[in-house]
């Protein structure tokens, strides 16, 4: 591929950069009657052709069974994988041999969202979740316990497939 060179001469001579001027007033008179692209958040949180994609990793969530008690069975596999090293558990086991979680938490703020715990987990318990609104003044307020967690009621991640890139 041949590359062109444009030499652009400046003007020997005094010019009016009324012309310029005019032309770029025009362009921002323009955007006036152009459709808006700004959302007043946070009043307004989705338009007609934008809302947030279900596959986005958010605040975490953990599921629950019908007796409102966590699925995770404190197979250690979460903490494992997790880059960040932000989930703390404590297993313990009842009479009956079952795993469950004494502890378990999520330091949000060290959280990259990468989204592995949920695809590790052997339960389907713990998920990214579709839900940003998370900002708080503490830091301590961003260590999400058990009980926070299985309380959240946003929707869960659907996460990203390889076999269907585009989400469709
Ligand atoms: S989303 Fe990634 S970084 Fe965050 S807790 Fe899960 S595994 Fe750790
Ligand atoms: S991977 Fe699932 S079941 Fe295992 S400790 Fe994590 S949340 Fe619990």
């Amino acid at each position: 591929m041949t590359i062109g060179v444009k030499t652009v001469h400046r003007p020997d001579h005094e010019v009016s950069y009324l012309r310029a001027t005019v032309k770029g007033m025009a362009l921002t008179f323009s955007h006036l009657f152009r459709p808006k692209v700004t959302m007043q958040y946070p009043e307004q949180t989705s338009a007609p052709d934008w809302t947030i994609s279900n596959r986005w990793r958010g605040t975490h969530r953990m599921l629950t069974d019908e007796q409102g008690r966590s699925k995770c069975v404190a197979c250690g596999l979460c903490p494992q994988i997790c880059p960040a090293n932000c989930i703390k558990l404590v297993p313990g086991e009842d009479e009956e041999g079952n795993r469950y979680p004494l502890i378990y938490e999520i330091d949000e703020f060290r959280c990259v969202f990468c989204g592995y715990c949920q695809e590790v987990c052997p339960e389907e318990a713990i998920h990214v979740g579709v839900h940003y609104e998370n900002a708080e003044y503490d830091r301590d307020r961003f260590v999400y316990d058990l009980e926070r967690l299985c309380a959240q009621t946003h929707p869960v991640s659907t996460l990203w497939d390889p076999s269907d890139p585009k989400g469709e």
